[in-house]
């Protein structure tokens, strides 16, 4: 084994662990809960050895870096999430690889997305990112729709042709009155799923949680978890 094989496998190890104990804290099976492997920044050979080592998902944030290395990696068998902001223009592009776009947060994406979808003759999974600190009618800083926003978001999903709605995501706000309490946040989030649910009852992902709040996210009930440093290594600069 190559030394970044052997670092990438012990992360792993150690990731599995935290699910593991996450789910027993929480009275959950650890099949409740599917591992997405955030490989941004990270180059197309670590998705490989990811893959080798049995990972299934993986998610990228930006359109450029995500791009060519799904299509270094299309023989392996990988979902592909797609979770950061999503401009318009790159929306034909996105659709060329992603299986979920979970950053799904204003009409006119879904209208686009819907579009794409169509032409390329795909279905696309699509969770709506809800901005917990956003106001009534706002969009969160880093993207996301409002809570109170979610149920006519999720009527224009459900309505659009190519698309389906798999679902709810969210980040734990660093501001706001959820700064700093991720299981607030979170449970917040199931409690917004529930709603959804009550009309879209195939909507039931739930993706919460990242590096160093993942046993939150497991405890209020996540059933995606998302993971980039703690498998990958800190990230060099921004991303
Ligand atoms: C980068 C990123 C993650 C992973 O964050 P880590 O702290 O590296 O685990 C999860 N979700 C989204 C939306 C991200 O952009």
């Amino acid at each position: 084994m190559t030394d970044r094989r052997h670092q990438l496998a012990a992360n792993l190890a150690q990731v599995e662990e935290r699910v593991v104990s996450a789910c027993a804290a929480a009275g959950r099976k650890r099949e409740e809960v599917t591992l997405i492997v955030v490989t941004k920044t990270y180059p197309a050979s670590d998705v490989r050895i990811l893959a080798e080592l049995g990972v299934r998902h993986v998610a990228e944030n930006r359109d450029q870096d995500a791009a060519p290395k799904a299509t270094a990696c299309t023989d392996l068998s990988l979902t592909w999430h797609f979770v950061g902001q999503l401009q318009t223009n790159k929306v034909r592009s996105v659709v060329g690889y992603a299986d979920v776009v979970q950053s799904v947060d204003r009409t006119r994406l879904v209208t686009s997305l819907s579009a794409a979808a169509v032409r390329a003759g795909r279905e696309l999974g699509c969770l709506l990112q809800v901005a917990l600190d956003a106001g009534s009618g706002e969009r969160g800083e880093r993207g996301g729709v409002a809570p109170d926003g979610v149920e006519e978001l999720a009527a224009a999903v459900a309505g659009a042709p190519g698309l389906r709605l798999d679902g709810l995501m969210t980040v734990a706000p660093l501001a706001g009155p959820y700064a700093g309490r991720p299981r607030a946040a979170f449970d917040q989030l199931r409690e917004i799923s529930s709603r959804l649910r009550a009309n879209h009852p195939a909507a039931n992902m739930v993706s919460a949680g990242m590096s160093s709040d993942l046993e939150d996210a497991v405890a209020a009930g996540a059933t995606h978890v998302r993971v980039g440093t703690a498998v990958l290594g800190v990230r060099p600069g921004l991303g």
